[in-house]
């Protein structure tokens, strides 16, 4: 069916003003001041009040006992992934709708990703439908999860919270104890979202955010370690930080690890973007009203609004074409960029990407085709007050 893609066009245009890119960093006076401060004190490296202030703000924001920051969202994974004793032999479920930094982090622990398709309405993993094909492809023998048909174990459970908006974490947990596997929680593109009145990033073992330069706020690069328990913290700290042997003289190692944690100039930055996080949320909220009433007379797509019960940050909105329009999501994307607007197409399937085409999965079939409707749309909150 076709659409009326110079309406769509100008529609948008109405929202965002071109030139507007998909989500663009803005920073107060604040980070220049706190990075000046720390460039004087000369505590740039992972030493510094910068990096324990930001940490400290991140896990009170969030509702967690522990937030530790790392250099990026793809390594607060990977030193996640690793810390489970997750890497060769075994499979982690995680879904093929998301951004690739997601699944990369599983293979370089030597894992592979087992990929399960999402649910329509959150984007997220398919509880149920995961179920049912756990229940036919998986087996429970010493109280460990294997796949039947690779022979591997299967260690864990990868959700992700699909452009800010939160997956069905009652369902997700569910599964994780019906099987009796560990839910990690990919929360990267999620600052600000809750899920019945709790942050996101609270149900899973270990849960990773993103600061990185398109993110909600942003410290350059970065992300962080979320988690509420005291010991796994503290592992998080020592393993993203070379697992020095604390001595006041002798330097002594006791496990390979990483050198991931967040420098104090990044977390600088970190800390003027907190000033401005509340703000930022009200902006892209005021911001998504706008596009839903936008395009609610628009025929053939909508916005899409948070699931029940949760609260989005809405990270990056989302126009979804109705099933039977389909075709008309190249001519948006280009009509979309021919007027200068960052629009943009959902991920190509992780599942399809060459060096994951081999891995196992299941029936992907929503997943393809949330892809063949998904258009993304400019979200940097100061459009909300047309600027
Ligand atoms: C941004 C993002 C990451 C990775 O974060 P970086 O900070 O860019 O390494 C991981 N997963 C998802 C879903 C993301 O959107």
């Amino acid at each position: 069916m076709k659409l009326d893609i110079e309406r769509v066009v100008s529609t948008l245009c109405e929202v965002a003003p071109p030139p507007a890119p998909l989500h663009e960093p803005r920073f107060g006076n604040a980070e220049a001041e706190m990075v000046v401060n720390c460039l004087e004190d000369g505590w740039v490296s992972y030493y510094g009040a910068y990096v324990n202030r930001f940490e400290e703000e991140l896990a009170a924001f969030c509702g967690v006992n522990h937030a530790v920051a790392t250099v990026s969202g793809t390594s607060a994974l990977h030193a996640i992934i690793h810390m489970m004793g997750i890497g060769h032999g075994d499979e982690v479920l995680a879904p093929a709708l998301t951004f690739v930094a997601s699944i990369n982090a599983i293979a370089y622990t030597g894992a592979v990703a087992h990929f399960v398709d999402a649910e329509d309405t959150t984007f997220g993993i398919d509880a149920g439908k995961v179920a049912e094909h756990l229940h036919r492809v998986s087996e429970r023998r010493d109280g460990t999860l294997y796949n039947k048909e690779t022979g591997r174990r299967i260690a864990a459970l990868m959700c992700m919270h699909v452009f800010g908006h939160p997956s069905d974490l009652d369902a997700l947990t569910g599964v994780c104890e019906e099987f009796g596997i560990p839910l990690i929680e990919d929360a990267a593109e999620a600052l600000g979202s809750f899920y019945k009145g709790a942050h996101v990033g609270n149900r899973g073992y270990l849960s990773a955010l993103s600061f990185n330069g398109n993110k909600v706020i942003t410290t350059g690069g970065g992300g962080a370690i979320l988690c509420n328990d005291d010991a796994l913290a503290e592992r998080a700290r020592r393993i993203t930080t070379t697992a020095r042997v604390p001595h006041p003289y002798e330097f002594s190692f006791d496990e390979v690890a990483f050198n991931y944690r967040m420098p104090n100039i990044n977390a600088a930055v970190g800390c003027g973007q907190m000033l401005l996080l509340p703000g930022y949320l009200e902006k892209k909220r005021r911001l998504a009203v706008r596009y839903a009433e936008a395009f609610s007379e628009v025929e053939g797509i909508r916005h899409v609004s948070e699931p029940a019960d949760c609260v989005s940050n809405y990270w990056i909105n989302v126009l979804l074409l109705d099933p039977g329009y389909e075709d008309n999501r190249v001519p948006v994307l280009e009509a979309a960029h021919a007027v200068g607007l960052g629009a943009r197409a959902a991920w190509i399937p992780v599942s399809q990407l060459k060096m994951y085409a081999d891995c196992p999965r299941m029936d992907l079939s929503v997943t393809e085709n949330l892809y063949d409707r998904i258009i993304n749309v400019p979200s940097s909150p100061h459009l909300a007050d047309g600027e």
